[in-house]
Parts: structure tokens; C-alpha cells; sequence
């Protein structure tokens, strides 16, 4: 690869970074970094791009979500494994009942670092550095808390390293296993339509294991009833973080970031010639661009060649986010561009950060009908065109959290946001509203 090393990005212009105020402190982290284990294993990230290259064919659909952004405060076992629950239930709504394979990708271990609409944020005449996640600074408003500490990168790591342990025993040590379906379902979902919903395919999906069994097919004599994985991914915002755990493969000689197994790119810092596109060129992960309503079919084109320059299957996910109001007028010619192209990509519809709105009381969230339309009307599109919509990209959490308004399940109103209102960034679905997603999302892939 031409001139490009895992530092490469430096001599490039670069956005959405904090202004660190003792850079050789800084310095000193990220050589500690440099020395710790990696995350994650190259062959894994290879996996994940084989099983990727199947969602291109139209073979198998991505399910990518998680946190906006995950908190340190906020970490412990319960909030990954009831994560780790309602992506399983998700995933067997979308296997079962749409009858395709799902890769499952999280958005955690890892999710830390956050772009901001604006680098500063006044409260009553006062103003401060934004909050960019716990990796960087603190979310409480005072000079201390918004100020960069360098030694973030280190807990960030630490606590990816527990939360990527978990999930594996999770994916691995039987909570995965097909017969514990119906435990998946959380006890806040399980009295209301949905949790009775997903209580009768669960028995459905019982009856057959049991007929399978009959037939000699067990938990003990094949894994795929037994276990599943969960990839991780997050943005690759804070790339003095991700150029540390750039490691290279001593089996391909090739270079990855093995803090995840795939990374993305926010659409804020996808400029052509910024430091990002220059770091994800040369790292063989899987990755992912965030594609808003202000990117034209040329520049798209572009992006996918820097990126993508072998036009390999599997290698890069585009995630659509314009906004219901946008998608329709916006999406088909940068569909029909890139068909054209004959571009290999995934197509994957993130209906979160195209519509997120702010209450008249102050908070910021989105609106359910709102982002069921987008999804909605990303399939429609790619039906009129004869393309494949392969994945969804969403911001949700296993907790009972009142954050987006709407949804049939859980019918949270602009007042009833403030009772349980928890992000560290922007507003999730719960698990009753992402249950509920992935049923519609199950009835349009029988199509
Ligand atoms: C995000 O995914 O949290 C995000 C900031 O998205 P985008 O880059 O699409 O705004
Ligand atoms: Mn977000």
C-alpha cells in the first residue's frame, strides 16, 4: 500500500478531535497502548468479511447496534448481557421468521468516542469543551470534567477488554444456546403484545428443536445450535487510540485494527482527503462510511474506491442515514450511481442520526413512526431499484429506558421521557421498541 502506515493519518487535516493540553502524556499512553494485547484476532475480522460478502450476494442480513455511546459509569454485566439478549432475540425474529441468516455486530467494546455539532457547549454564560465521550472527557459541566485526560485511552481499553470477554463467554458458554429462546425474552417486554409475540415464536422455534432432537439433532452434536458470535464494532473517531492497536498480521502480513473487528467512519470526518480515509485505507478490517443527505454520487464513488480499491465483497458497508424526510429524495441516485459502478458493497440502513428532533422540555429524541418510515421506505427503494437492503445500523440498549418517543409496544410520550432517560449521547431504542423493529423487519424480508 502506497506510503501508508498505521500513523500515516498524522499529515493529514483531521475533525472532531480534542485539544489535548499535555501531549507528552498523551504520547506516553499511546505507547502503552501499543504494547497491550489486541482485542481481537485477524482471521475473526476475515470471518466477519467472508460473512459480510454473503449480505452483498443478498445471502444473509446485518444486524449492527448498541449504545450511542458507551459510559464507564454505566458498565456492568447486566447492561451487556441484556444487550447481548435482545440482539439474540432480534436476530432469531429475522432468522426465523424472515428466513435469513443474521451476522450480528455490536455496537460496544469500544464505543466510546463521540463527534459533537459544535466543539464548544455554553450553559447560563458559560462555556466549556463539548462532551466527546468517556474516552476523552466527562460528561459533567465543569472545566475539570470537559478537560482531555490522555489516560482515558487506557480505561477505554481496560473496559473493552472485560466487556469483549464477556460477550465471548456469553456467544460461547450456552447463553446463545437455541433452547434458552425463551429466556432471551427480558421480564420489562414480557407481559406486553410483543413479548407475547415473541413468546409464540419462541415456541415455534421449541417445537422444532424438538423434532430435531428426535432426529439425533443436539445442543451436544452440532455448535450451531449451541453458540453464535457477536461481532464488535464502533467508530474509529480517535484514531491516536486505533493507530496503537494497529497490529500487523503475522499470518497475511497485513495490517489491522484489533480493536474491533470492524470500524466506521462517522459522517462527519469522511472527507476525502482527511486523516480517516487515509487511516481506514490501509487497515484490512471490514469497515463502515455513514452516508448523510449531503454526499453526491460522485464523491460516493470516490470514497469507494479510496476505500475499497479492489472492489472486494464484504470490505465496506455503506450506512444510509438521511432522515424520513430525506431518504426518498436523496438515496435512489446514489443507489443507482453505485449499481451502475458495479460497486460490491453492503447496504445498511441506520434510521437514528437522519431523525433525531429536541422536545419542547429539552430533549433530544426520536420519534419511532419516524424511524420505522425510513427503514420502511430504505426497502422500498432498493426493491424499485433491484438492490439488496442488507443490514440495519441502530442505536438501542437491552435496558428499559425511555429515550425515543412512540412505538406501539412501549407508547412513550415527549412528557415520559424524563422517567427513564439515561444516554450518555443520543437517544436509543428500548427493548420493546427494538423487538418490534425486527418483526417488521421480519415481514419484509418474506417479501
Ligand atoms: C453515530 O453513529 O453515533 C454517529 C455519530 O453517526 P453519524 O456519523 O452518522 O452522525
Ligand atoms: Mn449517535
Amino acid at each position: 500500500m502506497n506510503n501508508w502506515n498505521p500513523g500515516s493519518w498524522r499529515d493529514f487535516p483531521i475533525k472532531q478531535q480534542p485539544t489535548y493540553n499535555d501531549l507528552e502524556k498523551l504520547k506516553k499512553v499511546e505507547k502503552e497502548l501499543a504494547t497491550y494485547p489486541p482485542l481481537i484476532f485477524a482471521e475473526e475480522a476475515r470471518r466477519l468479511k467472508s460473512q459480510l460478502a454473503q449480505v452483498v450476494e443478498g445471502n444473509a442480513f446485518l444486524l449492527q447496534g448498541g449504545d450511542c455511546a458507551e459510559s464507564f459509569n454505566a458498565f456492568n454485566a447486566n447492561n451487556i448481557k441484556d444487550l447481548f439478549k435482545v440482539m439474540m432475540q432480534m436476530a432469531v425474529v429475522l432468522t426465523f421468521s424472515g428466513g435469513c441468516p443474521v451476522v450480528k455486530v455490536g455496537r460496544i467494546a469500544g464505543q466510546f468516542a463521540k463527534p459533537r455539532s459544535s466543539d464548544f457547549e455554553e450553559i447560563k454564560g458559560v462555556s466549556l469543551p463539548s462532551y466527546r465521550g468517556d474516552i476523552i472527557n466527562n460528561m459533567d459541566f465543569t472545566q475539570k470534567d470537559r478537560t482531555p485526560k490522555a489516560k482515558k485511552l487506557l480505561k477505554a481499553y481496560n473496559q473493552s477488554a472485560a466487556t469483549l470477554n464477556l460477550l465471548r463467554a456469553f456467544a460461547r458458554g450456552g447463553m446463545a444456546d437455541l433452547h434458552k429462546v425463551h429466556a432471551w425474552n427480558l421480564d420489562f417486554v414480557k407481559d406486553n403484545t410483543l413479548g407475547e409475540m415473541y413468546e409464540q415464536l419462541a415456541n415455534k422455534i421449541s417445537e422444532t428443536l424438538k423434532f430435531m432432537e428426535s432426529c439425533g439433532i443436539t445442543s451436544e452434536n452440532t455448535s450451531k445450535l449451541r453458540e453464535t458470535v457477536l461481532y464488535t464494532s464502533h467508530e474509529a473517531l480517535l484514531l491516536n487510540y486505533e493507530e496503537a492497536l494497529t497490529r500487523r498480521d503475522s499470518l497475511s502480513g497485513d495490517w489491522y485494527d484489533c480493536s474491533a473487528h470492524m470500524l466506521w467512519i462517522g459522517d462527519r470526518t469522511r472527507g476525502l482527503n482527511d486523516a480517516h480515509i487515509e487511516y481506514f485505507r490501509g487497515i484490512h478490517n471490514p469497515i463502515g462510511c455513514k452516508v448523510g443527505p449531503s454526499m453526491k454520487e460522485d464523491e460516493l464513488i470516490e470514497l469507494i474506491d479510496a476505500l475499497n480499491p479492489e472492489n472486494e465483497a464484504g470490505r465496506l458497508n455503506l450506512i444510509v442515514r438521511m432522515g424520513h424526510e430525506k431518504v426518498a429524495d436523496i438515496f435512489p441516485k446514489l443507489l443507482r450511481k453505485v449499481k451502475q459502478e458495479g460497486k460490491k458493497v453492503v447496504w445498511s440502513c441506520d434510521p437514528m442520526h437522519g431523525n433525531t428532533t429536541k422536545t419542547d422540555n429539552g430533549y433530544k429524541t426520536r420519534d419511532f413512526e419516524a424511524i420505522l418510515s425510513e427503514v420502511k421506505q430504505f426497502f422500498q427503494i432498493h426493491k424499485a431499484e433491484g438492490t439488496y437492503a442488507g443490514g440495519i445500523h441502530l442505536e438501542m440498549t437491552g435496558q428499559n429506558v425511555t429515550e425515543c418517543t412512540g412505538s406501539e409496544s412501549a407508547a412513550i410520550t415527549a412528557e415520559g421521557l424524563s422517567s427513564r432517560y439515561h444516554t450518555q449521547c443520543d437517544p436509543r431504542l428500548n427493548a420493546d421498541q427494538a423487538l418490534e423493529l425486527a418483526f417488521m423487519i421480519a415481514d419484509t424480508l418474506k417479501e
